[in-house]
C-alpha cells in the first residue's frame, strides 16, 4: 500500500472511532505505516502524552486530565487519564489544541513590505518564489498552522501543484496545501500594468462566458482545488472598486467549477461584487467589508462564509503609515466584520499571509479577538469550521492526523498565546524545523 493509501487507512481508522476498540487495533495499523514510511524514521511503538487540557472535539469545552497516544503521523487515541498512568511526555498544566487552519494565505508572496506585489509579479523568476514558499510553507507550520488554502500563486502559474506534490512525496516540510492555482480575474484588470497584454499578470485573465469556462477547465485539469475568482477590483486611475463579471458569467463560472467537483472562493469587498459573488454559489467571500445588512443576511441563509483577511488590511496601512484613505479601509473593514458577526454570518479564519511574513498567521486571531469576536469562537474559526470549508473531517480537531499545539496559557482568556507555542507536534514527532 502506498505511504499516502496508509494514511488514509489509518485516518478511516480514527473517524470510526468505536467506543471499546483496544488501542492495539490502530497501533497495528499505525505501526505498519511508520515501517512503509521511510520518511518518518524508526519509531516502532506509540508515544503516549498526558494534558491537563484537551480542546474537544467540538471546539466548546476543553477536556480535562487526558491522554493521548500518537504514532507515526497519526493520533489515535484522546481519553482521560487513568489513575497513575505513565506516560512518555507530560505537558502538565497546558492547554492543548488542534493545529490550525488559514483558509487564504499565498505562499508564493512574500511580504509587501520587503518588495511590492508588483515587482514580485513582474521581476522575480517562478524558481525563486518557489524557493520561497518552500521556506513560507515551513515557517506557516512551524506556527501551528497545519493546513492553509492557498488562494492563488499571483504570478506564479501552476508552482502550488509542484509544491503540493513536494509536500506529499515528503520531499520538503509544511502544511497540508488546498490549492487554488492561478486566480481567475477580468482582462484590463488586474496588474502589473492592466492593459498591456505582453506583460504576465497576477492572474489568469479572461473575457467573456467562453475563456471564463475554458481557464475553470485549464486550472481544474492542472490541479486546482479551489477557483479563485475577483468578483469585483479597483477599475482604472480613478481607484473606485467595481464588479469585475457580470451575473451571468459569475454563474457560468461557478456552475463550471461545480460540474467539475470544485467549490469557488471569490474576492470581492463592494456589496455588489459579493452579491453576484454568493447569488453565482461562491462557497466563501474574502475580504467582504463592503456587504449590507441585507447582503449579510442572504450570505447566512446561503450559508456562505466570510473569510475576512483582517491582517492584509492592518498591514497595508501599518505599510502606508496609519494615515489617509487608507485608514479608512481598517476602519470599513472593522465594521464589516463587526456587522457580520452581529447578523451570524459564519466567519473561517483566513489571513492573506503573503501580505505579511507568512508564520505570522495567528495575527488574524487577535485581531477578530479585538473587533469583537469571543476567543473561543475565533479559534472554532481557526479549526472546525475552517475544516468545514475545505469539506474535510480530517482536521479540525484533536485527533488523526491533525496535529497538535501545545500552549501554556488559556487562549479562551489569552488568544494571543497561540503566537508563542510551547511545542508543535505531528502525531508524535515535535515540529522543529
Ligand atoms: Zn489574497
Amino acid at each position: 500500500m502506498a505511504r499516502a493509501g496508509m494514511r488514509a487507512a489509518l485516518h478511516d481508522e480514527w473517524m470510526r472511532r468505536p467506543s471499546k476498540t483496544s488501542w492495539l487495533s490502530f497501533a497495528c495499523v499505525a505501526l505498519a505505516a511508520s515501517i512503509l514510511s521511510p520518511a518518518r524514521g524508526s519509531a516502532q511503538r506509540p508515544t503516549s502524552f498526558a494534558c491537563k487540557r484537551v480542546l474537544a472535539q467540538d471546539g466548546k469545552s476543553w477536556l480535562e486530565d487526558q491522554f493521548l497516544l500518537a504514532m507515526g503521523t497519526m493520533i489515535f487515541q484522546v481519553r482521560p487519564r487513568r489513575d497513575e498512568e505513565q506516560v512518555d511526555v507530560d505537558f502538565g498544566d497546558a492547554w492543548i489544541v488542534p493545529g490550525l487552519i488559514d483558509l487564504h494565505t499565498h505562499l508564493f508572496l512574500r511580504p509587501y513590505a520587503e518588495k511590492s506585489w508588483d515587482e514580485q509579479v513582474r521581476n522575480e523568476s517562478v524558481a525563486l518564489r518557489s524557493m520561497r514558499a518552500v521556506r513560507h510553507a515551513e515557517a506557516t507550520l512551524r506556527a501551528g498552522f497545519f493546513v492553509v488554502r492557498d488562494l492563488g500563486t499571483e504570478g506564479a502559474g501552476y508552482a502550488d501543484v509542484a509544491l503540493q506534490q513536494a509536500w506529499k512525496e515528503g520531499i520538503v516540510a509544511g502544511p497540508e496545501l488546498f490549492v487554488a492555482t492561478r486566480a481567475i480575474h477580468m482582462r484590463g484588470r488586474y496588474g502589473p500594468e492592466p492593459d498591456d497584454p505582453k506583460v504576465e499578470k497576477g492572474a489568469q485573465c479572461v473575457t467573456g462566458i467562453e475563456e471564463i469556462l475554458a481557464a475553470v477547465r485549464e486550472q481544474q485539469r492542472k490541479g486546482a482545488q479551489w477557483i479563485k475568482v475577483y468578483a469585483d477590483y479597483r477599475n482604472g486611475l480613478s481607484g473606485i472598486v467595481s464588479p469585475t463579471f457580470s451575473p451571468p458569467e459569475m454563474h457560468a463560472l461557478c456552475a463550471e467549477a461545480e460540474s467539475l467537483g470544485l467549490h469557488v472562493s471569490a474576492h470581492a469587498t463592494t456589496d455588489e461584487g459579493i452579491r453576484n459573488a454568493i447569488e453565482a454559489g461562491a462557497k466563501s467571500i474574502e475580504h467582504g467589508a463592503g456587504a449590507s445588512e441585507e447582503t449579510l443576511r442572504r450570505m447566512k441563509e446561503l450559508a456562505v462564509v466570510l473569510v475576512p483577511c483582517l491582517t492584509a488590511n492592518e498591514t497595508i496601512v501599518r505599510n502606508a503609515g496609519h494615515s489617509g484613505p487608507m485608514l479608512d479601509r481598517l476602519n470599513a473593514a472593522k465594521a464589516g466584520f463587526q456587522r457580520a458577526l452581529a447578523i451570524g454570518v459564519e466567519i473561517g479564519c483566513g489571513s492573506d499571509a503573503g501580505v505579511f511574513a507568512h508564520g505570522e498567521n495567528a495575527r488574524e486571531l487577535e485581531l477578530m479577538v479585538d473587533y469583537g469576536m469571543p476567543a473561543d469562537a475565533a479559534l472554532r474559526a481557526a479549526t472546525v469550521v475552517a475544516a468545514k470549508v475545505l469539506g474535510t473531517n480530517k482536521y479540525g480537531s484533536v485527533g488523526g492526523v491533525s496535529g497538535f499545539i501545545v500552549l501554556r496559557a488559556d487562549p479562551w482568556k489569552d488568544i494571543s498565546t497561540l503566537r508563542t507555542p510551547t511545542a508543535v507536534y505531528r502525531g508524535d514527532e515535535r515540529v522543529g524545523l
